[in-house]
Formats: C-alpha cells, structure tokens, sequence
C-alpha cells in the first residue's frame, strides 16, 4: 500500500481545494462547523448540495450513467477528507447514499427514471424507515402490516427513530407482507410519498433538545405497488444490499478537524497559575492517546481503501472501523467538555445557528461542546449499534 498520493491525485487535490475556496461561503463553513449532528439541518445542507450539484459532484459514489462524476476510490476518499477539513456541511446520506444506489441496482426503468434526478438536484429529501418500536437491532422482526389491495398496499403501524421525517417528502420503508415462515422472508421495500393521507409525524426531542427524529405513525395509508422497489416478501435482500451503503466516507479528517479544535480551546483556557489547560500532563496525555487512536483509525481506512481499490470488499473492517471511530469521537467530546469547564453548561442553540447575530456566553469555541457530547451519545446506537457491531466482528474474525 503506497499512501503517497500520485501526481494525478495531487492535481485532483488541488481542484477540490479551489472549488472549496471558491464555493463554501463562511456561512456554509459556519453551517457545518456547528453542526452537533451526522448531518446538518436541510436548510444547510440543501444549500450545499445544490452548489455540488450544479458542479457534477454531488453523488461522488454513483455510476456516471446516473450522473455521478467518475471518480477512483481515491478521487472519493480526498473530496471527502478535503471537505471535512474545512467543515462543509455534511450532506443527508438517506437519497445519495442509501436509497439511490438501490434505486439503481433493485428499481425499474420508470423508477430509475424518475427519482434518481430528483435524489441528484435535491428536490426530493428522504427519510428511512426501518426501526420500530419493538425492532431496532433485531430488524428482520419488523410488524408493521402492508396489505396487497392488487394495485396498492395499505399501510398501518409506526416507525420511530426516523431521522429528518418532518423535513422529508419522501420515506423508503420496509413493511411486513408476511407474516407466517422466516421472518426475513416476509418483507417488502417501499418507497412512498410522505404526504399521503394517513400518515403522521411526531417529534421526538432528544436530550440535547433538538428535533431530528420522529415517530411517524402509519393509519391506512395507501401506496401505490409502482412504489415497491423489487419484488413483494424480497424486501430483505435489497435492505441488505442498502447496508453496503449505509456508512461511507473516512472518519479520520473529521476527527482531526474536531482534536486540533480541542487544542485551541485547551490553549485558552487559564489554570490560574501562569499556565493552561495544554500545559496540564494528564489532559496532554489525553489529548496524545487520543491522536494516536485517530492516527490508527486513517491507517485502517487507507487499508479499506487500498483493498476498495482493488476490487475487494472491506468485510470485518467496516465494523472495527465503526466501534472504533464512533468511540473515539466520544473520547474528543468528554476532552472538549473538560476544556469546556463550566461555559459548557450553558444551553444556547440560538447563537449557534449560522449567519446568528447574538454574543455566546463564554468563548465561542465552547459553544458546541455540549451539544456535541449529547449528540453523539448516539453514535455507538444508530448505523447498527456496537454491540451488534462487535458480535459481526466475531463471528467474521474469530468465527464464534
Ligand atoms: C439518533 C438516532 C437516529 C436514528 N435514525 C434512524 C432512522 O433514520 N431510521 C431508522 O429506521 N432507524 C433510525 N435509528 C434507529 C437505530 O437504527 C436503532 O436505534 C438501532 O438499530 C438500535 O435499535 P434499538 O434502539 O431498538 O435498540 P435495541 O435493539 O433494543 O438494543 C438495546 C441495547 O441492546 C443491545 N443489543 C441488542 N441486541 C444485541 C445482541 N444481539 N447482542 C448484543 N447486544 C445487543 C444494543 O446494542 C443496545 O445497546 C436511529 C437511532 C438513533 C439513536
């Protein structure tokens, strides 16, 4: 594995960077540089991909015959590391990164035809159905009901945890179609517009106060069979082909970006003797441990990348890669909140909306430490918990 990047690499580098510089606003920047979450509100990142777009680069992972650009593995894996150097904000993955590579592989010419456009220019934003109440990590045991009327299904149950359901016009779900045999078996993908009757969204404030997911609640609602993506009861084949999508993009500059925040805010913060937080043994010791963690983390994902490259699939990887980098960030935000001290605690979303013309209490790079930590209690949960992810790894790894 050679890690210097080729000439044409280079090149393709700099390109990147002069787009960036010419086309991330400081209020982008801002957008993403306070975003608490995976990804930003819609307002932001709707921005953004539309500017990507326009340029041809919005779907970096999408065949060219779809209107993706072409790229390599490696052409992919600098954008997105060149992004998250400079905090563009992060783009909702559920229409670029999930549905539509399985609107491509799974979907019909008409399907194809319709909604991958509209996933490219952004005028449709989706949300994923899958988790119930009764069913998160055990998902094959999914119940809500969709019965075939022949040309529609009738839907009714609930799904909850669904990311930006309340921003979204459109819901790919899986649905039970059967209810007797495997319980794989038994389901079925669908994609339906969001405001059809019968449906209703309801918030779901997480302990960091924000609103990004919901409970949407399903009451009769008919969806046409044109909106089944693959056959009835083989829903279970495209959610797995789904998976391969699900997570992308290196993890490594994003943790970089948030370790060189803590610096800063580690060098301004006064320990009352003459010196700060930086020159504290044990936070440096912290902060040193934590950088060789990351610095393990880009070596795995140049391994990743190396094995992408040469047409290999990633196998128990992808789930050391997650336990590991969604672990790590946790690590940066208790780091953060200790650099933090007591301006951590005041709860002030309000100034960290971009463009906010209001003064923060406290030194500004306090402001998202908090709500970051919160947030990102959720990282180890959502994307397939750790646990689950640590029982692939054996069974891959270790084959128990
Ligand atoms: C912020 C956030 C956003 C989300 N967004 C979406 C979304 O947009 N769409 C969507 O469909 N879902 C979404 N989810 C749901 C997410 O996929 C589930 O929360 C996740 O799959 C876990 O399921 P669960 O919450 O039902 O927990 P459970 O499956 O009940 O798990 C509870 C605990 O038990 C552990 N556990 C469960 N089974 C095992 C096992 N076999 N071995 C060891 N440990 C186990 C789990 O790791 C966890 O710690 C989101 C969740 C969060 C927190």
């Amino acid at each position: 594995m050679d890690l210097n990047l080729r000439p044409e690499d280079l090149a393709f580098r700099d390109e990147v960077r002069a787009f960036l510089d010419a086309e991330l606003t400081q209020e982008l920047r801002d957008a993403g540089r306070r975003s608490t979450s995976v990804f930003c509100d819609k307002e932001w990142n709707l921005r953004w991909h539309r500017i990507l777009h326009r340029k041809g680069w919005v779907a970096p992972s999408w065949p060219q015959e779809y209107g993706g650009p072409g790229w390599s593995e490696m052409q992919r894996h600098i954008f997105a590391a060149e992004c998250a150097l400079v905090s563009a904000p992060a783009l909702s993955p559920m229409g670029l990164r999930m549905v539509g590579p399985c609107i491509q592989r799974f979907g019909t010419p008409e399907q194809k035809v319709f909604y991958l456009p509209r996933i490219l220019s952004g005028e449709d934003y989706w949300c994923q159905g899958y988790s119930e109440p009764g069913s998160g990590s055990d998902l094959a045991s999914l119940q809500m009901r969709a019965e075939n009327k022949g040309d529609h299904y009738v839907l009714n149950g609930s799904k909850i945890w669904t990311t930006h359901a309340h921003f979204a016009n459109r819901m790919f779900c899986l649905v039970r179609t059967k209810f007797d045999g495997k319980p794989q078996a038994g389901i079925t993908f669908l994609l339906l517009d969001m405001q059809t009757p019968g449906i209703e969204v309801k918030p779901i404030i997480t302990m960091a106060g924000d609103h990004e997911v919901n409970q949407v609640f399903f009451d009769n609602v008919a969806v046409p069979v044109s909106g089944r993506l693959g056959d009835e009861n083989q829903g279970w084949t495209v959610a797995k082909y789904l998976l391969e999508f699900e997570r992308g993009g290196g993890a490594a500059p994003g943790l970089k970006v948030a370790l060189s925040r803590i610096r800063t805010m580690a060098a301004a913060e006064a320990l009352g003797d003459g010196r700060t937080l930086i020159d504290d043994p044990t936070f440096r010791s912290k902060l040193v441990s934590a950088e060789m963690a990351i610095e393990a983390v880009e070596m795995t994902e140049h391994r990743v990348l190396s094995a992408l490259s040469s047409g290999k699939s990633p196998g128990a990887m992808s789930s050391l890669l997650k336990t590991q980098s969604t672990e790590l960030m946790q690590r940066l935000d208790e780091l953060a909140i200790e650099a933090a001290q007591h301006y951590g605690f005041v709860h002030q979303p309000e100034v960290r909306q971009p463009g906010a013309n209001l003064e923060a209490v406290g030194p500004g790079h306090s402001l998202i430490a908090m709500a970051r930590y919160l947030n990102n209690r959720a990282a180890s949960i959502y994307g397939g918990s750790n646990e689950i992810q640590r029982n692939i790894m054996a069974q891959l790894v270790l084959g128990v």
